[in-house]
């Protein structure tokens, strides 16, 4: 019997995922989130990941924060954001289940952080170190990010993507998506908009996921 095995029956407890791109789809975009005064939570956005957990997806965070290795702030700072995300979103109701990111970036100014990496977006490496830590059921996982990166994400990963209008998405939409191969399954208004999607596929009449897993039993509380 496999991690992903319940004790009886063989019943599944893979959850689907939500991994979540951050600025621009959680905050606000503005620019590089270089001090903690410009990280701003959108409207909606603890709304949604609690309505995402009470439906028993998974929410992951996967941030590209290049800023690390270009020395335009400590990695110190993006822990920093991160506590009070989740400080944020605990008032709320909501929880996200891990934040990762990627501080990389192949010609940067820190020596340490300086290097092509597995994982900064659209490379996978950030979901294969999600589904290391959880037992994701990815066929009906998500993405859902303000860039065409992210959906470029989404397609390497073999997962959906969902695109928000958030932060750069209208202009990505707009402007870049025409001639970018790899196209949102969905678009949503904002990451509540997709949230409530989602929930909705969920529910008699709609597409329903692949196979009906049972509402999953754990919870892993996990804060890198
Ligand atoms: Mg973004
Ligand atoms: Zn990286």
């Amino acid at each position: 019997m496999g991690d992903n095995e319940a004790p009886q029956g063989g019943i599944s407890l893979k959850k689907p995922a939500v991994f979540m791109d951050r600025d621009g789809t959680i905050n606000e975009q503005m620019g590089y989130i270089n001090h903690i005064t410009r990280f701003i939570l959108l409207p909606g956005s603890a709304e949604a990941i609690r309505l995402l957990n009470s439906h028993g997806f998974l929410t992951i965070v996967v941030s590209n924060q290049s800023g690390v290795a270009r020395g335009y702030f400590p990695i110190d700072l993006v822990h920093e954001v991160h506590r009070r995300l989740q400080q944020f979103l605990q008032q709320e109701g909501a929880v996200l289940d891990a934040i990762l990111f990627c501080p990389h970036y192949p010609n940067g100014k820190v020596p340490e952080y300086s290097k092509t990496c597995a994982c900064r977006k659209p490379r996978t490496g950030m979901i294969e170190e999600a589904c290391r830590q959880f037992s994701i059921d990815m066929a009906n996982s998500f993405v859902v990010g303000d860039r065409c990166t992210d959906m470029e994400l989404a397609a390497r990963a073999g997962l959906k993507g969902i695109l928000v209008r958030t932060g750069y998405g209208l202009g990505d939409l707009e402007y870049v998506m025409p001639n970018f191969p790899y196209r949102p399954f969905h678009v949503a208004d904002d990451l509540l908009d997709a949230a409530q999607w989602l929930v909705r596929r969920d529910r008699p009449g709609g597409p329903g996921r692949k196979k009906n897993h049972p509402a999953p039993v754990i919870r892993s509380l996990l804060f890198p």
